[in-house]
């Protein structure tokens, strides 16, 4: 059996990160086309096409689905072994994407090189900063026009407070673009002319070779001072700062065109850590510990209407899982079998004979299973960083059966365990309110409980603009509760939330109980 310390070191669990349309799906297809784990690109970008051919709610299922199979692609790379997990394209879904970032130990920032930093990117990197998580950044398109490489060095910078560090710089743009030189021993790497999806030979040259003069022209000169500045001025990878999320090294290229993909998935591989230890409620785990454990970032509905089994996906975050093994589900006291998990070798799911730590295992799940759950093998862990975050949109549950109220309840609680919605009680009076982050985040559930739970409900607008979790002490919650009555409510953890009927009421209330913490994140129970 492979020792457990040299499985784990060789592991990298990461996900890509950027806004619509950066081109994430183009570079994960490069990415596992340069990990062999498929011959001809195309695969990944079918799949989004097909999401995109249909609208109504049944095909929204069926995405969901198409997306299970495709959430974790795993694939080696040289020594190493990638765990990729993918996120949702769809804003709407970012709580989702939110979540999988728990799960990760770094991850890739794709930038259009003319767009620049864009809003999704934005947010998703607060997220990234909360944990300190490592950053590797592509600048892709370069094959269009777009904006100064400096510039938009300055940009990162300046907009998500990183240093940015650039490992390759482009050589020309656009029309005129013919490569990248790599900074640390000045080589060049000529793109090959003419698209292919195939992965080219790439012809390489020192920067001072006539040779790169001659295919540069009229650009030369000014490239060879813009690469004599970049390298006086910015600062060299320092793997130490990339790691603590003080710096993110920077690379450019074209992901269509297959082109700095490898000097960036090699870099990945040498940079990023491997399996971090985790935090629980009681002690830190290494990921080299011989016993499992792990946690529950993401529950997703299977495709088929037939099978209303769910599958959980936990990050492995200690030890090692072996096929037969049973697993210590902390929160319901109560050893399952694990026979059937799955992993994820990229576009096939297959039953595990083992994973690792950094692993992402599937565990179909029949509903008892909530995300923040932690497996062990008895030890009674809780692993903690799993976040709700505030939803910003909310709607009233109006039942149009009255007959229908307890499959209702039944369905909303699971679709909340599932992280599907967000759901809040009302202290007094029987209302339940939905919060959701994205708009479409309804819409599913609107479809679900009608097909799941066979429940026809509406939802209408709450007078509901903002929640925080609230946390104070006995005197000051009294007082709260007296104050604020009609604006308490209970989460489906049963957690105290204040639920604001205006930005100026939360701003005062905010004033008024000075002494009172208003949580716009709330970890898990
Ligand atoms: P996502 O929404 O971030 O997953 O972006 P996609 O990978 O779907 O890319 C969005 C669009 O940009 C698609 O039309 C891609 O073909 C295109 N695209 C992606 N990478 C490049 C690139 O390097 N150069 C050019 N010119 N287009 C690209």
């Amino acid at each position: 059996m492979p020792s457990l310390t040299t499985e784990i070191a060789r592991r990298r669990t990461f996900a890509i990160v950027s806004h619509p349309d950066a081109g994430k799906t183009t570079l994960t297809e490069k990415l596992l086309l340069f990990g062999g784990a498929i011959v001809l690109a195309g695969a990944v970008k079918g799949r989004k096409a097909a999401r995109h051919a249909t609208s109504d709610w049944m095909a929204l299922e069926r995405e969901r689905g198409i997306s299970v199979t495709s959430s974790v692609m795993q694939f080696p790379y040289g020594e190493a072994v990638v765990n990729l997990l993918d996120t949702p394209g769809h804003q709407d879904f970012s709580e989702d994407t939110y979540r999988t970032l728990t799960a990760v130990d770094s991850v890739l920032m794709v930038i259009d090189a003319a767009k620049g930093v864009e809003a999704q990117t934005v947010k998703l990197l607060e997220v990234c900063r909360m944990r300190n998580t490592p950053i590797i950044t592509f600048v892709n398109k370069l094959d269009r026009e777009g904006r100064e490489p400096l510039e938009l060095l300055d940009e990162i910078e300046r907009i998500l407070s990183i240093s940015c560090a650039p490992v390759t710089w482009p050589l020309g743009m656009g029309q005129r673009f013919r490569g990248i030189c790599r900074l640390a021993d000045e080589t060049a790497r000529l793109m090959p002319q003419g698209r292919s999806e195939r992965i080219q030979e790439e012809r390489l040259l020192a920067l001072r070779d006539p040779d790169l003069k001659a295919v540069l022209g009229d650009e030369y000169e000014r490239t060879l001072q813009e690469i004599e500045l970049v390298r006086g001025a910015a600062p060299v990878v320092d793997v130490g700062a990339y790691r603590g999320a003080r710096q993110s090294p920077v690379f450019f290229g074209s992901a269509l065109n297959n082109f700095g993909v490898r000097d960036l998935l090699d870099a990945f591989v040498a940079f990023a850590p491997a399996p971090l230890p985790r935090p629980t409620a009681t002690r830190v785990v290494a990921p080299d510990e011989e016993a499992f454990s792990g946690f529950v970032f993401k529950i997703q509905a299977n495709m088929d209407p037939q099978h209303r089994d769910r599958m959980a996906f936990v990050r492995i975050c200690s030890g090692r899982y072996r096929r037969g093994m049973r697993l210590y589900h902390v929160r319901e006291g109560r050893e399952i079998n694990a026979a059937n998990a799955l992993t994820f070798l990229a576009n096939e799911r297959s039953m595990a004979d083992e994973a690792y730590a950094g692993d992402i295992l599937g565990l179909p799940n029949h509903g008892t299973i909530r995300i923040g759950d932690t497996f062990t093998e008895g030890e009674p862990l809780r692993f903690t960083g799993v976040p709700n975050f505030a939803p910003e949109l909310f709607r009233r549950v109006v039942l149009r059966d009255p007959l229908k109220s307890k499959a209702l309840s039944r369905g909303l609680e699971q679709l909340t365990e599932e992280g599907a919605t967000q759901l809040f009680r009302p202290l007094s009076g029987h209302e339940m309110i939905l919060g959701a982050l994205g708009a479409l985040q309804f819409e599913v559930v609107t479809y679900r409980l009608r097909n799941e739970y066979g429940v026809e409900a509406d939802f209408e607008p709450a007078p509901v603009v903002a929640v925080r979790w609230l946390e104070a002490d006995a005197d000051t919650l009294s007082d709260l509760h007296r104050r604020l009555a009609g604006h308490l409510a209970k989460d489906a953890g049963g957690a105290l939330a204040y639920l604001a009927p205006s930005r100026s009421h939360l701003d005062l209330t905010a004033e008024r109980f000075p002494k009172a913490r208003f949580h716009a994140i709330r970890e898990q129970l």
